[in-house]
């Protein structure tokens, strides 16, 4: 039976990255050698790395003046970096999640830390609107995508001050403007690669103005220096990434991509909402994700719960058990899930309707 991979992360890649990605384990870039034994020093590995942030910086649009990292660490080591680099006095974030709490204990070690807005009071089912941002903060930080509560911030803030961004569950899946942005982040294993992998989006000319002593691993600048080779990069998901790129760009690019998501978008909240049974978590249509689709049963039907789950189980749905702070379904749609997938989903749903 084919599967249909809605897991939230790691989740689905391109068949294009894990075959290409099979292949170079076995003979990589005709070396004669696996992938997994070859220098990062070596000219085939330095010539992926080149590629991959190339094609990154062409893929996203962006400008001179910035650099594209690929690190160790996950997107939670950014929770620090970030501060680190660029908090020298004060920082905003945005609370719209668990992710984005996380990012604000962290931040909270090196500076005083405005929570601008927190929506919180609601289970995080809905993205903040009309909170103002102090003009005198280093930064303000958001989480573009709540990948665990299904919200998504689509519109950049309109701030006077740079935004610094956690984009881990939606990088690529639509245009950014980056020139808006002192930092961007991500863990890769959500849109781009297999986990280890950490991308990092940063404007030169922020940095520097931060007085603490920094050690040598945490400073963004040792790795603009050395083009994310100071130390080991994760070698096997930098090559993954690549194909990742490669394959987007194959398929048009990140507009083609947001076009794809909006449809497949569509088609599941459209079920969702016309379904009895089922009922969004998200209210609002306009803050609802195109990447983390969150739902759960009608309180009339809410002891079907389980049944739903092995009803579509049997029928090749994989990972749509929603986080345990949400409860009920959480079908993600990342950049590589086809429509078909999306289908078979809400064919599923229907079917379930017509027997209950
Ligand atoms: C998954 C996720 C993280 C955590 O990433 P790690 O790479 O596991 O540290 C952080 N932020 C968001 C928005 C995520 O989806």
């Amino acid at each position: 039976m084919k599967k249909h991979n809605f897991y939230a992360g790691p989740s689905i890649l391109p068949e294009f990255t894990i075959k290409n990605s099979a292949e170079a384990i076995l003979d990589f870039a005709g070396t004669g050698l696996s992938i997994l034994e070859v220098s990062h020093r070596s000219k085939e590995f330095v010539a992926v790395m080149d590629e991959a942030r190339d094609l990154f910086k062409e893929l996203l649009n962006i400008p001179d003046g910035y650099h594209v990292l690929f690190l160790g660490g996950g997107a939670s080591t950014q929770f620090y970096t970030v501060p680190f680099n660029f908090l020298n006095t004060k920082a905003a974030y945005l609370n719209t999640g668990e992710w984005a709490s996380k990012a604000i204990k962290e931040a909270k070690f090196f500076g005083e830390v405005v929570e601008v807005a927190s929506s919180k009071d609601k289970n995080f089912n809905y993205i903040p609107k009309g909170y103002t941002v102090p003009d005198d903060v280093d930064y303000f930080h958001i989480t573009t995508n709540n990948t665990i509560y299904g919200t998504e911030l689509l519109k950049d803030p309109e701030v006077n001050v740079p935004l610094a961004a956690d984009m881990s569950s939606d990088i690529l899946s639509r245009p950014v403007d980056v020139s808006k942005y002192a930092v961007i982040y991500g863990g890769a294993q959500k849109n781009l690669a297999p986990a280890g992998l950490t991308f990092v989006i940063v404007r030169e000319d922020a940095l520097g103005k931060v007085t603490r002593p920094m050690p040598t691993m945490i400073n963004y600048k040792t790795h603009i220096d050395k083009g994310s080779m100071f130390n080991t990069p994760p070698v096997l998901a930098v090559y993954s990434a690549l194909q990742t790129l490669k394959w987007l760009k194959a398929m048009g690019g990140v507009e083609v991509m947001e076009k794809r998501n909006i449809a497949k978008a569509e088609l599941i909240y459209g079920e969702i909402d016309r379904n009895k049974l089922f009922v969004p978590t998200v209210p609002n249509p306009e803050d609802r994700s195109r990447m983390n689709v969150c739902y759960v049963m009608a309180e009339e039907y809410k002891e079907l719960e389980k049944e739903f789950l092995d009803f579509a189980t049997a029928r090749g749905m994989v990972g749509i058990k929603g986080y345990r702070t949400v409860g009920g379904f959480r079908a993600s749609t990342y950049n590589a899930l086809p429509i078909e997938s999306v289908q078979a989903l809400v064919d599923v749903m229907r079917e379930f309707e017509a027997k209950i």
